[in-house]
């Protein structure tokens, strides 16, 4: 099974995909992770990534792309992949999407977890105490809300067009979340 999951910044991405991935026995692929991981290498394109991170805008499509793609590729050739935080836009998803569907590695279900912009602020900023993430501070989230709003949210209508989508109510337990994206998929 191949699972995507979108949802703006706080909204459990990286815990349920986690989680997700180790019950349904997936390949978890966290985007941030990757853009993160690149920037630990202290390359040029580290160091260009690093800074629009920081500002709380979408790396460039190509970069994103050809740094997942392979990877996804490859884990729907084996057990299927639990994709986080990609795609961020419309364009990206149809990028993803040719190449996709020439390899038979399409998404079978997409998860929107969905929770109020209070709650989304909150955790973040109760995150930014414990893990000094450099983009967790007021100014940036702000942006990354903007951005989620204008770039990412046009995808909730994109895959309902593509009947893919299950909006998942992620202003609860961690635990419900889980129990309700599993319902959704229809493994109990
Ligand atoms: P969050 O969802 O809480 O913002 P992520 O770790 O998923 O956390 O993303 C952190 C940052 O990484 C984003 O603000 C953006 O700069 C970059 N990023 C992540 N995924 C993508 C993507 N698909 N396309 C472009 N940039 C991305």
């Amino acid at each position: 099974m191949n699972v995507l999951l979108i949802g703006p910044p706080g909204s459990g991405k990286g815990t349920q995909g986690e989680r997700l991935a180790a019950r349904l026995g997936l390949e978890h692929l966290a985007a941030g992770d990757l853009l993160r991981a690149e920037v630990q290498t202290g390359t040029p394109l580290g160091g260009r990534i690093a800074d629009i991170m920081e500002r709380g805008d979408l790396v460039p499509d190509t970069v994103i792309l050809s740094l997942l793609m392979p990877r996804v590729l490859a884990a729907a050739d084996a057990n299927g992949y639990l994709l986080d935080g990609f795609p961020r836009s419309v364009d990206q998803a149809v990028e993803a999407r040719k190449l996709a569907e020439l390899a038979d590695a399409s998404p079978h279900a997409v998860i929107y977890l969905d929770a109020p912009r209070e709650e989304l602020m909150r955790r973040i900023l109760a995150r930014a105490e414990i893990e000094g993430r450099a983009d967790d501070n007021p100014d940036t989230v702000a942006n990354r809300l903007r951005v989620f709003d204008e770039a990412t949210r046009p995808l909730v209508d994109y895959y309902r067009d593509r009947g893919l989508l299950h909006v998942i109510n992620a202003d609860q337990h961690e635990d419900e979340v889980t129990a309700d994206i599993l319902k959704a998929l229809g493994v109990e």
